[in-house]
């Protein structure tokens, strides 16, 4: 097989990538475009990181693997209760084992939901991991003491519980910031250590590593990474943070090319991201908006503590519609099924549907007038497949692409002190290596379409299963000519996949409730 390589850029965006590359910070990425092609990827219906990734690793949508979020949530007697998701909730088959059972060996290096992981030919690393759980998730088991012996090993700076994020991003206070961008330029060098030791020491046909640190430092940094945004008369601390961001950036891409370097001459190189990025100032409280219109009742707040996973206290028996996550921009609409259940009722609900759409549109931002919600998309537009039915009903899109708040507070609409980073459909795709076109921009790529463009590259057949196709315009036509696009078989099921790992009920429970700390501290769930 052709050695092709992956490295995942979470977050990623020209609008921060360009800049940068222009003031001569990334070398190695300018170069790398300079010998191949460059477009921008769109990402899925709503642009979060565990249904974005989870698309590029399956080549199918959310409708159909049903990852909408790092959560999902139920709504039984007493509540609604958040379970995180894991590479169990994943209904499609991942790329790492359609290649390894083909013959293929692969690595795969920190992407969501990869634990437990499945059963390859190759080495898998967990990202979004709690450091006590690392052990047993990774794949094979003795590659976790190979790993510890690496000069400055340190599960704790790889994984995702930590001291630094006890406050939501939002509001991480000035002193705050910096710690938070060291700590993830100290992860990233980390997570590259452990990809050069896999490349040199077990090399697989498909060499795949995700960095997170972009997307983390752009929810907090935006202010410092967008010249747009950065202060004419900058402070001592405004300038130092610049010059930590640029820092991470420049480290980053030094990364980038010691993995193309390592990769060698034979070998494609892809650079994606799994969604974009761009400023937000405003805050849109859903649930409260939801109240104000009569479809949603807060719990008695003088009742007791509600029991830990219980994500918002509302009345269930005055709530027809709601938003269980501020990941998902996602609304829910409760059908009564029958006499005595709490809902619209089965015949009323596109009726209902129509009505909430309308109001939404009628919404404008109290300041500029602007309409608040670009678009609202339906459940079988936004999630057409099996597995949509368990998406929400409704999928916001904000004017500014933020995320929309599920908290009890006032006022409806709140504008942010300072700018944020939130995440936004067109993120970034680039490729190098034989057969791909040099110094070329192409028009915009999808997302849909990584998975089965890397199968290309590796000479593997695409699942005839698959939603995406391969990138055409990512390879001369001569490479095309030479190794036509070959349709295969279909995918198979990923539970067959997953190893049997002892599970510590306790642990999990306890791990998951960190996992859960974690997300609200970075604004996902609040
Ligand atoms: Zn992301």
């Amino acid at each position: 097989m052709q050695p092709t390589v992956l490295i995942g850029l979470d977050g990623a965006t020209y609008s921060i990538l360009d800049p940068l590359m222009a003031a001569g910070q990334m070398p190695h990425l300018q170069q790398f475009l300079a010998r191949g092609v460059r477009a921008e990827l769109l990402t899925t219906p709503h642009p979060l990181t565990p249904p974005a990734w989870t698309t590029l690793m399956t080549g199918r949508s959310p409708g159909h693997h049903g990852i909408f979020d790092f959560l999902r949530s139920e709504v039984r007697a007493g509540g609604a209760f958040f379970t995180l998701n894991n590479f169990r909730d994943i209904h499609c088959e991942t790329i790492w084992s359609i290649v390894s059972r083909q013959g293929g060996s692969v690595t795969s290096l920190n992407f969501p939901l990869m634990a437990p992981p499945p059963k390859v030919s190759g080495s898998i690393v967990p990202g979004l991991l709690s450091w006590r759980h690392l052990r047993r998730n990774i794949h094979p088991v003795e590659l976790y003491d190979e790993l510890k012996g690496l000069p400055g090993f340190n599960p704790n700076e790889i994984s995702w519980d930590f001291e630094h994020e006890k406050k939501a991003m939002q509001i991480l206070e000035d002193e705050e910031l910096e710690p938070w961008t060291q700590f993830h330029i100290v992860r990233e060098r980390h997570w590259f250590e452990i990809t050069r030791h896999i490349m040199e020491q077990h090399p697989a046909d498909l060499t795949a590593v995700m960095f997170d640190g972009v997307d983390k430092l752009q929810h907090g940094c935006w202010r410092f990474l967008d010249p747009r945004y950065f202060s004419a008369q900058p402070s001592a601390f405004e300038r130092r943070m610049r010059e930590l961001c640029v820092q991470y950036f420049h480290e980053l891409d030094g990364f980038i090319g010691r993995i193309v370097a390592l990769a060698g001459p034979q070998a494609r190189v892809f650079i994606a991201s799994d969604h974009g990025f761009g400023p937000t100032e405003t805050v849109f409280r859903i649930n409260k908006w939801l109240e104000s219109q009569g479809y949603l009742q807060w719990a008695d707040r003088t009742a007791e503590k509600p029991a830990a996973g219980h994500f918002v206290a509302l009345d269930w028996e005055r709530t027809i519609a709601y938003a269980p996550s501020g990941a998902t921009n996602g609304i829910h609409i409760r059908v009564a099924h029958g006499p005595g259940e709490t809902g619209v009722a089965a015949n009323e609900y596109h009726a209902f549907r129509e009505q909430l759409i309308a109001k939404l549109k009628e919404l404008r931002h109290p300041e500029t007038g602007v309409p608040l919600v670009r678009d609202v998309l339906l459940r079988e537009q936004a999630f057409p497949g099996e597995a949509g039915k368990s998406g929400p009903d409704l999928t916001l899109v904000l004017f500014d692409h933020g995320f929309f708040s599920v908290l009890d507070a006032e006022p409806i609409v709140w504008q942010r002190p300072l700018v944020a980073g939130t995440h936004c459909p067109e993120g970034v795709f680039a490729a190098a290596g034989p057969g791909i076109p040099r110094g070329i921009a192409v028009s915009q790529q999808s997302i849909l379409d990584v998975a089965a463009t890397l199968l290309y590259s590796l000479g593997l057949p695409v699942p005839s299963d698959f939603e995406g196709k391969v990138m055409q315009a990512a390879f001369e036509p001569a490479q095309l000519q030479a190794q036509p696009i070959v349709t295969g078989p279909p995918t198979t099921s990923p539970s067959g996949t997953v190893e049997r790992v002892a599970v510590d009920a306790d642990a999990e429970a306890d791990s998951d409730e960190k996992i859960l700390q974690r997300l609200r501290a970075l604004g996902y769930v609040e």
